[in-house]
């Protein structure tokens, strides 16, 4: 706990960005410049903190950024920051700048090095989820994954329709690397026939039973979707996998990156607004080394070492849910 609440703050974005980092920014310097707080606004996530890329920002500075996907800010990853004499030039740069608390916007790798400045450095940080792969342990929501699951889900409705008009089977990749929420929101939702994710890997054999139970009721496209996992394209292994065992021919669509950009939903807007807000009240409560989550529909605060040690996993429910529903 730090003894006073911050007469100055800043504020960043880091990792893969994500729809409504924009609105969380807003919220941030709006609630801080309201409580009478100085913010400042780090550029390119812990890059621009160690190479002290910042400035001052007014009510103003965040004007008409609501609606805008990707971050005014700019975000980035930056690999020298896993050494500790590179987090002691950016702790630095923070002292040198006046800044007393940190507000951090992004993924577990984030947090990681927002812990780390405050086991450290002792500055005072609060980390805000912001990622569309929704695999944040601590928070049931994070900001970007409506979005996304809302733009993958108007490909998969238009994929189906070719799908359909032709008696064809598609495996459409989303992303998620080491966690399927994506695919399983987007499977559940777009009516897919088998959805595979990362959690549950080995299930080509019942794709293929999914397939064959479809036809025999007459049904004669399909629609499968896969996280992308450890390697992007992994839907074209898969696709080969099912023509080897059962010779269906399947057509591949590898959504990729049109899944992070365009305006953030309504839902990831107010999200966004709300943990922004709650992140700077944290701050002036002298709260730490926490990350602001959703949890039962309100806003918490959650240790960041429970954060980013912990994994959250796609509930079983889903997973069964998705299967019964393809029969
Ligand atoms: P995300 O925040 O979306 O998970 P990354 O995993 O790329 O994205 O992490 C973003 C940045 O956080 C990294 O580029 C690095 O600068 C910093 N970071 C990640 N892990 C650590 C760590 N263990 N210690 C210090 N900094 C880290």
């Amino acid at each position: 706990m730090a003894n006073t609440a911050p007469r100055k703050i800043g504020v960043l974005t880091s990792g893969g960005d994500a729809p409504g980092m924009n609105a969380a920014v807003r919220s941030v310097v709006r609630t801080a410049l309201n409580a009478g707080m100085e913010v400042v606004g780090i550029y390119s996530g812990y890059s621009g903190l160690v190479a002290n890329k910042m400035g001052s920002f007014t009510a103003s500075s965040v004007a008409n950024i609501i609606q805008r996907g990707g971050t005014v800010l700019k975000s980035g990853r930056c690999p020298e920051f896993l050494k500790a004499d590179v987090r002691a030039l950016a702790a630095n740069n923070l002292r040198n700048a006046g800044i007393e608390g940190l507000v951090t916007i992004g993924g577990d790798g984030t947090f990681n090095g927002a812990h780390t400045l405050f086991v450290e450095h002792g500055i005072q940080v609060v980390g805000v989820p912001g990622t569309i792969d929704n695999d944040i342990f601590g928070t049931e929501e994070t900001i970007g994954f409506d979005t996304a699951i809302n733009t993958a889900l108007e490909a998969i409705d238009r994929i189906r329709d070719t799908a359909a008009s032709h008696d064809r089977l598609f495996i459409v990749e989303v992303m998620g690397r080491d966690s399927g929420f994506i695919a399983i929101d987007v499977g559940v939702a777009g009516g897919a026939e088998e959805v595979f994710i990362p959690e549950n890997l080995a299930n080509v054999d019942q794709a293929i039973q999914s397939i064959k139970r479809g036809m025999a009721r007459g049904k004669s496209s399909s629609i499968l979707v896969a996280a992308e996992g450890q390697k992007q394209g992994r839907a074209y292994d898969l696709a080969e996998q099912i023509r080897r065992k059962a010779g269906f021919e399947a057509k591949v669509c590898v959504l990729g990156h049109i899944q992070r950009g365009g305006p953030p939903s309504a839902r990831d807007r107010i999200l966004a607004s709300r943990l922004g807000f709650a992140a700077v009240r944290a701050l002036q409560q002298g709260l730490s080394d926490i990350m602001v989550g959703v949890q039962a529909g309100q806003v918490v605060p959650v240790s960041l070492q429970e954060c980013t040690t912990k994994k959250r996993r796609v509930p079983n429910e889903l997973i069964e849910l998705a299967q019964l529903l393809s029969h």
